[in-house]
């Protein structure tokens, strides 16, 4: 470490003052107990997966990571010119039948490692210019983390720690993350039940993502930008689904309504029909470009203009 951490010299994580204090070291313990009983996510399993059971989200005891590398195609804001520091957890809690990675979400595509491992990473990563460290699906492993962070972080880790999620989360998890977290960036799936039941065999999707995203808010705010890097605050992203199948209006009244009208909402059209998706009529095809601009256009009527093309 040079001191230099890309252009972000100013900036300090959010997770320091909880390393310093020794206050980390308590949410780490709670976090790793709530593994006994899984409660982690709200599925609520209830398996002990300190034993090695196995509950929905089929990750056990030991962490399990896909891949740790730059990515150059996140939102402009985490990517900048040195890439997100992405570490892609394998396993997923809510196993959506379209999923664009069901090798890594469903299959579990990736190798054990250690918390220690994953701090060296983290660091690897520091090391070669990235502007963050993006946990993408990290819920599961929500412990691991929390405890590679720690130890990065008495190592050196400067870096803004991004919790990249699916918006499936349980209040009382993300509030042990209060203070570790720097950018939370959660998925907003469905602003319905139907769609969430038969997609992601999760009805209650869209009252536990809104619980969820208001503490979010709450802990870290609108997105700060600072010379095009985040720094800090809620990032959402809503994927538009064909035939309407996210319920766009109400995803998006929801955020401009009970969130805030400056939260950063990057709307994203590619979404292709992958996994199981062919058997699901309504979610067999691409997204029809009118359907894109008129959810587009939904989002610049409530006020939103943070995030997505907004002329
Ligand atoms: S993290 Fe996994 S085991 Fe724990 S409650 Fe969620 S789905 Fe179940």
């Amino acid at each position: 470490m040079n001191g230099k951490i890309n252009y972000l010299t100013e900036f300090e994580p959010a997770y320091l003052e909880l390393v310093n204090s020794g206050e980390i070291d308590n949410r780490i313990e709670t976090l790793y107990s709530k593994l006994e009983q899984c409660d982690i996510c709200p599925r609520n399993c209830g398996v002990n997966r300190l034993d090695g059971e196995i509950g929905y989200c089929q990750a056990g005891t030991d962490m399990v990571v896909s891949s740790v590398q730059p990515h150059f195609w996140e939102e402009a804001p985490l990517a900048g010119i040195g890439g997100s520091g992405t570490v892609f957890l394998a396993n997923c809690n809510l196993r959506c039948v379209y999923c664009q990675n069901y090798d890594i979400s469903h299959e579990g595509k990736g190798n054990s490692i250690t918390e220690e491992q994953l701090a060296d990473s983290m660091l690897w990563l520091q090391r070669i210019g990235c502007h963050n460290i993006n946990l993408v699906t990290p819920t599961h492993y929500t412990p691991h983390l929390v405890k590679a962070v720690a130890i990065a972080a008495r190592k050196g880790l400067r870096l803004p720690v991004v919790y990249n999620c699916s918006g499936y989360e349980n209040v009382e998890t993300l509030e042990l993350l209060d203070g570790i977290v720097d950018i939370y960036m959660p998925d907003i799936k469905y602003g319905g039940t139907e769609s969430a039941k038969l997609y992601s065999d999760a009805p209650d999707y869209f009252e536990v993502c809104k619980q969820a995203v208001r503490e979010m808010h709450r802990q870290v705010g609108d997105l700060v930008i600072d010379r095009t890097i985040a720094l800090h605050g809620l990032l959402i992203r809503h994927l538009v689904l064909p035939n309407n199948g996210a319920d766009s209006l109400q995803v998006l009244e929801f955020i401009a309504n009970e969130i805030s009208r400056e939260s950063y909402v990057n709307i994203m059209s590619q979404y292709r029909p992958a996994y199981r998706a062919l058997e699901f009529e309504g979610i067999d095809r691409s997204v029809y470009i009118e359907e894109y601009y008129n959810v587009l256009d939904m989002a610049r009527g409530l006020g939103l203009r943070r995030g997505f093309p907004n002329e």
